[in-house]
């Protein structure tokens, strides 16, 4: 028997995380009512190699990969198998035409100067570009997005803008060990969700509630979330 490389031994894990994380998936969205396939799965590739992520793509059907970074994302980019991807890190507006047109959705977008710039670079490329906005749901000073309370004003403003879609909202819960705490800012998500699904306009078309990561995609799913960004759990600890 010939020895495993540790590629060949890191892709078999992959497989089995996504396996794994996929069973609890479906078991989450039917506990919330749901199927299985209407929650999706983003493998989120920060820091991973190119040829990890194209092994998850090809042998394990991933179809959405989202990344943190513009120049991370642009330096992969040529290396990867056809895959829908998003942007999920915060964008400074000086970066968004590089990323503009190269990526189907900007998960990230936390001001309407972001949002203006996203537009002029979408009419510039002739392109459409899904939006989420991000929401600051535990204002916490540490972390980027809108806060819940202006987040209608937000959406009136961005409604006016040119070549982009409104597509819902991303999350990311302060960090804390006490999972009820972490429930209840899903929770509170999961009621804008509906709130600013019931907006009509040209550009404004809600559906996605991105939020959940490796350590609690589950209790994200069972508040409502139809959209998990799993890192760690898929491709191993991150190493920077
Ligand atoms: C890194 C990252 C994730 C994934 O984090 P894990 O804990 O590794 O699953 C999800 N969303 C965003 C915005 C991230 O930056």
């Amino acid at each position: 028997m010939t020895e495993k490389s540790y590629t060949d031994l890191r892709c078999e894990q992959i497989s089995e995380n996504i396996k794994r994380i996929r069973n609890e998936i479906a078991e989450a969205a039917i506990k919330s009512g749901r199927r299985p396939e209407d929650v999706r799965l983003m493998a989120v590739t920060k820091t991973v190699d190119t040829c990890f992520i194209n092994h998850a793509i090809s042998e394990c059907g991933i179809d959405l990969i989202g990344e943190n970074k513009v120049q991370e994302f642009l330096s992969k980019e040529d290396e990867l198998l056809p895959c829908e991807a998003h942007l999920i890190g915060h964008l400074q507006t000086n970066k968004v035409k590089q990323i503009v047109g190269r990526v189907k959705c900007i998960q990230s977008v936390d001001s309407v100067k972001v949002a203006k710039e996203i537009s002029k670079q979408s009419v510039l490329k002739n392109v459409n570009t899904d939006i989420l906005l991000e929401v600051n749901i535990g204002h916490d000073d540490a972390k980027f997005g809108i806060s819940p309370e202006s987040l209608d004003e937000i959406i009136d403003e961005i409604a006016e803008l040119e070549s982009i879609t409104v597509r819902g909202l991303m999350t990311i819960p302060p960090i804390c060990d006490d999972i009820v705490k972490t429930q209840r800012f899903f929770e509170n998500m999961y009621r804008l969700f509906l709130d600013i699904q019931a907006k009509k306009s040209d550009n404004v078309r809600v559906s996605v509630l991105s939020q959940g990561m490796s350590a609690d995609y589950v209790p994200a799913i069972l508040a409502g979330s139809n959209l998990v960004r799993v890192g760690s759990a898929i491709f191993g600890d991150r190493t920077y």
